[in-house]
């Protein structure tokens, strides 16, 4: 399985065959989980749980044996490695770093606590008790600052964390990103409120749909983009999420209310934009550690293209228009625009799932902030909430009526991951400049969408992007593709100009 044409080195061939039965493991475990989102019996989750406990030590032990370890610091050491082989290298030697440094009875710790804590978590939600939840948020914390020292890092502690989830990425660089950004939102976001086109509901959001015809709708939308169904499939799950079984076979699902199709038809077209990036991998990296995107900031870039960019542009809905109306009968009494207006809302939302464009990012940096905060020691426990809801208040005007509402509304804190909302705004905003780059050497994207042939976009990201797979560290890669770092400034002049015609200003 190994392609000679790019791996020509003997000890990263080596590394390679090796690593089957790692690769293989990951498949099989992939697979599992999918089944566990979607079709698997409620009562089978004690069972399976053990599994997963399982199949996470196996891949541990696999992955730490003395000899593929030696076998990867010696490729390491290899010269004249070409781009794929140093690839597979410092991405193993990465995760191998991360678990040595790890001791195994922090790993345990922190598992425990992590599996009850999401129990937990779920329950304080639910009796909108906060009580409940804080002696569990108190260890995650300390045990994620612990895990930080033990991990290492030049500046920040918060650094070492992030890195989890965006390689090389500093919490200086969030901080300048973040500070550029935040007071332009606030502005647009006041200026929208007071604007005399500011709705505070649509009624297409209480249209109500037949959860089957939504679900060919659904299907028919991913056809029109180009999802290859040969390799893939759409199915249902309580939140939408995209697994790569294998480089070729990568699965998506999406949910249905029953009423506010916009939640279920955008759900679908960000999870394609997923699945898309991991579809269009180089085939030679099948069975190699560098497949699965290589970052989650870049993967959600990806998913957030085809979302904002894409799907709500105007001239998209013009473009499905007809779609709509044939599995949607409501839509007869909304023209394109009043579609477009509809999926463009933007209000004072307190849940980040279900904000608007414009003040997505403002959900992410007030956690960005407050988790800096904690990783310095700087807060209490007990002080979050009340910190959370006065953040939420100054940027938003809005205060939540209780906890779901407000801390306790994301699973990603009780799972111990802290470092990870960030790489939710590196997306959001580097898919803006992935589409300017694209209009720069491709073709205006409102040409290409009226013409309703998604294909010279979806090459266009094949080649910048999604066939390198992880062969090159996040930063880089976005320099080869896009010739510029991350920068705010296309986001910000994409948001005045999108939302100034709106809500006419
Ligand atoms: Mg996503």
């Amino acid at each position: 399985m190994i392609d000679s044409e790019i791996f020509v080195n003997k000890v990263v061939k080596d590394v390679l065959v090796r690593y089957h039965d790692l690769w293989a493991l990951g498949y099989v475990s992939s697979v599992a989980y999918w089944d566990t989102e979607t079709y698997m019996p409620g009562g089978a989750i004690k069972e399976r749980s053990i599994v997963f406990g399982k199949l996470a030590v196996l891949r541990q032990k696999m992955l730490l044996h003395p000899e593929f370890v030696e076998l990867v610091e010696k490729g390491e050491k290899e010269e004249g490695l070409n781009d794929y082989e140093k690839g597979v290298i410092r991405v193993l030697k990465r995760s191998i770093e991360k678990l040595k440094k790890l001791p195994p009875e922090f790993v345990e710790e922190f598992s425990k606590v992590t599996n009850q804590s999401r129990v937990v978590w779920r329950q304080a939600k639910e009796k909108n008790d906060y009580e409940l939840f804080a002696p569990y948020l108190e260890k995650i914390i300390e045990l994620s600052r612990k895990r930080a020292e033990y991990l290492g890092y030049e500046e920040h502690p918060y650094d070492a964390l992030l890195d989890y989830y965006e390689e090389g990425l500093l919490t200086r660089e969030l901080d300048a990103l973040f500070s550029k950004l935040k007071p332009h939102i606030i502005d647009l976001y006041r200026k929208i409120l007071n604007s005399s086109e500011y709705l505070e509901k649509h009624p297409l959001e209480d249209e109500k749909y037949d959860k089957d015809k939504m679900h060919e709708l659904n299907l028919k939308i991913m056809k029109l983009l180009g999802f290859p169904f040969e390799y893939g499939r759409l199915d249902i799950s309580a939140h939408p999420f995209t697994i790569g079984i294998g480089i070729r076979d990568v699965r998506i699902t999406s949910r249905y209310a029953g009423f506010d199709f916009k939640r279920s038809l955008l759900a679908t077209i960000h999870e394609f934009g997923h699945a898309l990036y991991e579809l269009q991998q180089d085939e030679k990296l099948m069975g190699t550690p560098v497949t699965g995107g290589v970052s989650m900031g870049v993967h959600e870039s990806q998913s957030r293209f085809w979302e904002n960019m894409i799907g709500r542009n105007l001239k998209f809905v013009e473009a499905i228009h007809n779609d709509l109306k044939q599995y949607l009968p409501f839509i007869e009494k909304y023209d394109s625009y009043e579609v477009y207006r509809y999926l463009n809302l933007v209000r004072p939302e307190l849940i980040r799932v279900e904000a608007d464009e414009v003040t997505y990012n403002l959900h992410i940096i007030l956690r960005f902030e407050m988790e800096k905060m904690f990783m310095e020691e700087k807060v209490d426990v007990k002080e979050l909430p009340q910190l959370w809801e006065n953040k939420i208040e100054e940027y938003l005007g809005v205060r939540p009526k209780n906890y779901a509402e407000g801390i306790l509304q994301d699973i990603h804190w009780s799972q111990g991951s802290i470092g990870y909302f960030p790489t939710y705004s590196l997306g959001t905003i580097l898919a803006v400049q992935v589409a300017k780059k694209l209009e720069k050497e491709v073709a205006p994207l409102d040409d290409v969408i009226s013409k309703k042939d998604f294909s010279p976009i979806r090459n266009w990201l094949k080649e910048k992007i999604h066939k390198w797979g992880a062969i090159y560290p996040p930063k880089e890669l976005i320099k080869r593709a896009l010739g510029e770092e991350i920068r705010v400034e296309p986001f910000i002049e994409h948001l005045r100009e999108k939302y100034g015609k709106l809500y006419g200003f």
